[in-house]
């Protein structure tokens, strides 16, 4: 399988693992040998032309999510450069922090993951319906629910790793732990701007929820600039068959 000439090398390294979202299930090897059945060549590529608009869509969200953040802020009194310098997260430096866990883009994904938590919990509660949002979403937010999901608990690892791999260049030479740590990094920031997105589409959606969702947003935002302020390299760096 390896000669394979379409398969990526490395695809899968620092992908997302959402795989039935992924736009390269007929590229990556990884997919092929976890599939549970032989599925053709032909049906994946189709497949994966799907999750290519998937998520374009979702790029188009992220824009109108940080126009939206932009009004926030304005309303809340905080200056576009404000926002700009604001790296509450990305600070002391790396160097400070013995434990990858420890440090506060690491707490800050945490914290997330507990907001979306009380945030449907709190949905479901003064829901009219028996219904959970979660297992019975409308058929217009299903797929942002989805994201945000998929995104909520991958966060927190992805950060950690990408701070231990910064550790460890602290102590160590090697180009493969900043690669990895970019290559972390990177895979971080692309899961924040799709949630950023997702949350972005549920937000007028709940007006009675609109105080957490837009915390939500501006928390996520805050751990973005963050880790783009911990991580200057990560955006720039291509993650084999993914980027470029
Ligand atoms: S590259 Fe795509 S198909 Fe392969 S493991 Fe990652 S998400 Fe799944």
């Amino acid at each position: 399988m390896t000669d394979e000439p379409d398969l990526i090398p490395g695809i899968y390294i620092y992908c997302d693992r959402w795989c039935e979202r992924c736009a390269f299930t007929s590229r990556c090897l990884q997919f092929r040998l976890e599939a549970q059945e032989n599925v053709s060549g032909g049906t994946l590529q189709n497949f994966d032309a799907l999750n290519v608009t998937f998520w374009l869509e979702i790029g188009e969200a992220l824009v109108q999510a940080m126009r939206l953040i932009r009004e926030i802020a304005a309303n809340e009194g905080i200056k576009p450069d404000d926002l700009q310098n604001e790296t509450v997260f990305s600070e002391p430096p790396v160097s400070h922090y013995r434990d990858a866990r420890e440090h506060p883009c690491a707490s800050a994904a945490l914290i997330y993951a507990g907001m979306v938590n009380d945030w449907f919990a709190t949905v479901d509660e003064f829901s009219e319906t028996e219904e959970s949002l979660l297992t019975n979403p409308p058929h217009t937010l299903d797929e942002p629910i989805r994201v945000i999901r998929h995104y909520q608990y991958f966060l927190y690892p992805k950060i950690v790793r990408a701070v231990e791999g910064r550790l460890g260049k602290q102590v160590s030479t090697s180009a493969e732990l900043e690669t990895d740590a970019c290559g972390s990094a990177k895979v971080a920031l692309i899961a924040i701007d799709r949630s950023l997105a997702a949350w972005s589409v549920l937000y007028g959606e709940y007006p009675s929820q609109e105080d957490s969702t837009i915390s939500i947003l501006l928390h996520l935002d805050r751990l973005r600039r963050a880790l783009e302020v911990v991580f200057p390299d990560a955006r720039a760096f291509i993650r084999p068959g993914l980027d470029g």
